[in-house]
């Protein structure tokens, strides 16, 4: 029996339907959302194609301090930061990696030193990315360990900050919180996008991670970028890479040096024509998914969500608020909201994961469409449930 739901998308001509009963993952910030926008586009506006005796070698350009750099790649990234303004590439030298994952173990080896007699602390504040950690610990590093919450690091040693911006998993603006400072700064600006956050000024740090999983959509071609100030340290991060995989994919760059590309020449038209520019196409989307589901939680006060400040968007021009790619949620009687989710087959990742109190939920807001309506439809059931429960 084919027991569906009335939750249908309509992805460019592509109609999916769910199962009503479907277990919906939204534990993963699986960025499928943006797959309408790029179904949109003429077959040929974005298709890259590679002959048989292209990009063979290893290398890319020789005098790049990060030598397997595909120009394409660096110039696209470039005009992409010079579109949005969210961050300065002059100056900078830029490292490509197998999605910003392996760069967070790039800059980890980068900076620190090789002849410190104990290894150096890695922090982040607590809600922090859940993946920190494991990539901190996953080899027992002798350079560097997990030290857990920023908050909590009151030690007199060197350290590593991670630093989170817009956060994953709570969307807030942050910056480092380790008291007296001092310490190493990784930028991870992940979600530091117009779709995301409003843009409010053009970053400058040391080191800033980027990627195009949540930027573009793309997770599938595993391309992260670091901005790096310190030409040393872009160097170092790119020794690293050399050694785990000797370069990153040349089919992967050149894909997304293409797909930038097709951002920057539709972006400088914030506005029209409708659905045309990526990031208003990714605003729009998630200011509505935001709206139903405040609206749903406004309904069955059950759940707290965060509040996110309005704020003028340089690349928009608007005055907005956040609409991050997960939503933090909380049961407001303590209930482990987790437990509560997965009994309604919706899959999330708990608070625990994240450093944070277990009553806490990180749940993708970029699934598909028809994923965030059975999300919604469930959320508005568990009300109906409890005060039937009474
Ligand atoms: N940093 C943050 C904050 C993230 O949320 C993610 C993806 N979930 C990453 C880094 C890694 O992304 P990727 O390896 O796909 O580039």
């Amino acid at each position: 029996a084919t027991n569906v739901g009335n939750s249908k998308e309509n992805n460019g001509g592509v109609t999916r339907n769910l199962p009503v009963d479907a277990v919906i993952n939204l534990d993963h910030g699986d960025p499928t959302m943006y797959e309408s926008y790029w179904r949109t586009l003429g077959d040929d506006e974005c298709t890259f194609v590679i002959k048989g005796y292209e990009s063979l070698s290893y290398f890319s350009n020789p005098k790049n301090p990060c030598w397997f750099l595909e120009p394409k790649l660096e110039e696209s990234i470039k005009s992409l930061h010079g579109a949005v303004g969210n961050a300065a590439t002059d100056g900078y030298s830029i490292v490509v990696g197998t999605g910003s994952s392996q760069l967070l173990q790039a800059v980890l080896y980068a900076v620190t030193s090789h002849d410190q007699p104990n290894q150096i602390n890695v922090v982040s504040a607590a809600p922090y990315y859940s993946s920190y950690p494991e990539i901190t610990d996953l080899v027992r590093s002798g350079l560097y360990k997990w030290a857990g919450d920023a908050h909590q690091f009151d030690k007199n040693e060197p350290y590593v900050e991670f630093v989170t911006s817009p956060n994953n998993p709570s969307g807030v603006i942050r910056g480092p919180v380790v008291n007296g400072g001092g310490g190493i700064l990784v930028h991870d600006l992940a979600y530091y996008w117009p779709q995301y956050t409003p843009i409010t000024s053009s970053l400058e740090f040391d080191i800033m991670l980027f990627t195009a999983s949540k930027c573009t959509g793309h997770a599938g071609s595993r391309i992260g970028w670091a901005l790096v100030k310190d030409k040393e340290v872009a160097k170092k991060m790119t020794k690293f890479m050399e050694v785990i995989t000797i370069g990153v994919s040349k089919e992967s760059q050149l894909r997304v040096a293409k797909i930038l590309q097709v951002i920057v020449d539709r972006c400088k038209c914030f506005g029209s024509p409708e659905g045309h520019n990526f990031f208003e196409f990714g605003k729009n989307l998630l200011t509505k998914r935001w709206e139903i589901l405040r609206e749903t939680v406004k309904q069955n006060k059950m759940f707290i969500l965060p509040k996110y400040p309005l704020q003028h968007c340089n690349y928009t021009g608007d005055v907005t608020q956040a609409h991050p790619a997960f939503a933090w949620i909380k049961c407001k009687d303590g209930t482990d909201c987790e437990k509560l989710f997965r009994n309604h087959n919706i899959l999330t990742r708990g608070g625990r994961k994240f450093g944070s109190d277990p009553g806490f939920v990180r749940v993708s807001m970029l699934g598909r469409e028809e994923e965030f309506n059975l999300f919604i439809d469930r959320l508005s059931m568990i009300q109906i449930f409890n005060k039937g429960d009474g």
